[in-house]
């Protein structure tokens, strides 16, 4: 239980049920015995498509009305083409999926896997459209761009089957990744844009600050990838003294995932929490050790809650059903025959 204002800024459903039930109530145990004051589920397009996980992160907003919720657009087929079916581009998606009562939009487009399965380039003419949109609106965008530069390494070539290896040469160079995101922010100086995982930037975080100091709507979060853990701990002064500097600009996330477990989404966030707020000495991520930076009370308030409750709003919004009816009507077709068969029952209950 942790005993102060909290917000789990990035978790995943990506299953239907578990021993602990279905993912209708999925992270409300874990809400529950952590104490955590709200949640925000971001849509995960591994196992399901995109438009069936938004609709079932709007069925959990639905059912629990404390959680925000990040949808993504789908790209409906690949790569991203300026042929999409009538009435499906990205911006009118985008629309649909605010109007339906989303409290932002979560983007993997940076992605080693998915940019390569996108097309390679994130400034395309489609997602730079998306992108303005965003920006004018003043949406906030929590962007996976990138992934821990050891996953182009020779010897992680034995990962490949969990998708931690990028060096056969077919995807973009970790290097050619940051500099096409790099080029999205100088198109969208002013994106509300959340990068996830501290942009990888463990070990170089003077890119970050330099980001930092260009755009001031820039974020990072600090969900894990234990190596940027490892990364902090290798450098407790170093980034004791970046995270107070740059305490209005990192959010707190775990990356828990339904359906790992409660016991898995309790520990995350206490190592996490820990991190930031207490001096303990602790196991922390990959068995390695994590010592707490202990951040002054301001600063750990900022990350704790209010950088979230600032850029996404101090109320989750509420899931408008006669859009999401009709989201699910024009989009259902997308959906696999296990998804649409998974999601009926849902559907019918709550709408
Ligand atoms: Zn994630």
């Amino acid at each position: 239980m942790i005993n102060e204002k909290i917000i789990d800024t990035h978790l995943h459903v990506e299953g239907w049920q578990d021993s602990e039930g279905t993912f209708i109530d999925c992270f409300e145990r874990y809400r529950e015995e952590m104490g955590l004051y709200a949640i925000n589920l971001c849509v995960v397009p591994t196992v399901q498509r995109n438009v069936c996980n938004n609709i079932m992160c709007a069925l959990y907003k639905l059912a629990h009305p404390r959680t925000y919720a990040h949808a993504g657009v789908d790209h409906i087929s690949w790569p991203i083409s300026e042929n999409m079916p009538e009435g499906m581009d990205l911006v009118t998606q985008y629309r649909e999926l605010m109007e339906i009562g989303f409290d932002g939009i979560k983007m993997l487009e940076g992605k080693p896997s998915h940019h390569k399965r996108n097309g390679g380039d994130l400034s395309t003419p489609p997602l730079a459209r998306l992108f303005a949109e965003i920006e004018k609106d003043g949406t906030h965008l929590l962007l996976h761009s990138n992934d821990p530069e050891e996953f182009w390494h020779e010897n992680m070539k034995s990962q490949v089957k969990e998708g931690w290896w990028y060096g056969d040469g077919t995807y973009a160079s970790h290097e050619e990744i940051y500099a096409q995101t790099e080029k999205v922010l100088e198109n969208h100086p002013n994106i509300k844009v959340t990068l996830a995982h501290f942009y990888f930037c463990g070990k170089r975080p003077e890119r970050l600050e330099a980001l930092f100091e260009k755009y001031p709507n820039l974020c990072v979060d600090i969900t894990q990838g234990g190596e940027m853990y490892h990364a902090f701990e290798a450098n407790q002064e170093y980034f004791k003294d970046f995270f107070i500097r740059y305490s209005d600009r990192i959010l707190l996330g775990t990356d828990s995932t339904y359906p790992w477990g409660t016991n898995v989404y309790n520990w995350l966030i206490d190592r996490t929490y820990r991190f930031v707020a207490t001096n303990d000495k602790m196991s922390g991520f990959g068995d390695k050790e994590l010592t707490g930076i202990n951040l002054p009370k301001n600063s750990r308030e900022n990350i704790l809650w209010r950088n979230f409750e600032r850029r996404v709003g101090a109320e989750p919004r509420l899931i408008n059903k006669g859009a999401l009816k009709a989201y699910y009507e024009k989009y259902k077709h997308l959906l696999t025959q296990d998804e649409a068969e998974q999601i009926k029952p849902y559907i019918e209950k709550f709408l």
